[in-house]
């Protein structure tokens, strides 16, 4: 039995890193232990030869063998950073991306200092909404997600953190009838329906309504760009997420339903990733 060698003889943790690294990275492995035995990162540096129990190697086994299958990290710890906080994640939700770290600085840049109310469309985890309520005290964040699953998730993130973001349940806009904001933020689904990345690493796993958005996977953020001018206060910004490849094609939409000072961000690949800009 991997483990545990033998009847009743307890393995280090030097060995059960040894053993785990015939099948996943030592890094991950290193990160599930932890995980698997409740203890921080030093603690687990300073002792390889602590003994784990027999529960503690089960729990570490299982941790391991469903890594070796594909599950995303995040899922099995149950939790992602994101702007350097901790979230919750499961199933329900997209993992918070490096990337998305951009639509919060951009939230921070435009709206720093400003008393102005802020949506946040497709919240799933709460990581943008709860991130711009933590730093943007004046703001007032309203969080919306179609998936009340997601909702939950995104609701115990803002009690973690002492945020208060206002949660609703809606397909994008359908329940803000006449509400306008300062800045609305989104990260919508954007994959297009066949790309061959879904049936790779961690979007094998993740909601398929949070990546997958129409053929060409502009569906979402046409309704969104359609959508948000009603929903825009007078020089409101719009700004959102999308691919690798869509940076022309959402220009062209945000251009032809009118709005003014179109600007684009590079994620750190210096892939374009962001679009947004004025309400016309
Ligand atoms: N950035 C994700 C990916 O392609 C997709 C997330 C999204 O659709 N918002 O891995």
């Amino acid at each position: 039995m991997k483990g545990v060698s033998g009847f009743g003889l307890r393995i280090s943790v030097c060995r059960a890193l040894d053993e785990a690294r015939a099948s996943i990275p030592v890094g991950e492995a290193r990160r599930l232990l932890r995980h698997a035995l409740c203890v921080s990162h030093a603690e687990l540096a300073a002792h390889p030869d602590r003994l784990l129990t027999a529960e503690e190697s089960a729990r570490f086994d299982v941790l391991v063998a469903r890594r070796a299958q594909g599950e995303p990290v995040a899922y099995l710890l149950g939790e992602a950073e994101f702007y350097s906080l901790e979230f919750r994640v499961t199933p329900d939700v997209l993992i918070p991306r490096p990337e998305t770290e951009l639509l919060a600085d951009i939230a921070l840049e435009k709206m720093a200092g400003r008393a102005c109310r802020i949506l946040d469309l497709g919240t799933g985890s709460g990581c943008v909404a709860v991130t711009l309520a933590k730093h943007l005290p004046q703001a007032r964040v309203t969080a919306v997600d179609v998936s009340p699953a997601a909702l939950e998730v995104a609701r115990s993130n803002a009690a973690r953190h002492g945020a208060a973001p206002r949660f609703v349940q809606g397909d994008w806009f359908s329940a803000l009838d006449g509400e306008r904001f300062d800045l609305i933020v989104a990260n919508p689904p954007y994959v297009a329906e066949g790309d061959a990345h879904l049936a790779q690493g961690d979007l094998r796993f993740e909601p398929r309504h949070a990546l997958v958005s129409g053929p060409d996977g502009l569906d979402a953020i046409r309704r969104i760009v359609a959508d948000a001018p009603r929903h825009l206060e007078p020089d409101g910004w719009l700004f959102f997420e999308h691919g690798y490849d869509q940076a022309a094609a959402v220009e062209a939409l945000l251009a032809r339903a009118g709005f003014a000072r179109i600007e684009h961000r590079a994620d750190l690949a210096g892939i374009p990733r962001m679009a947004g800009g004025r309400r016309p």
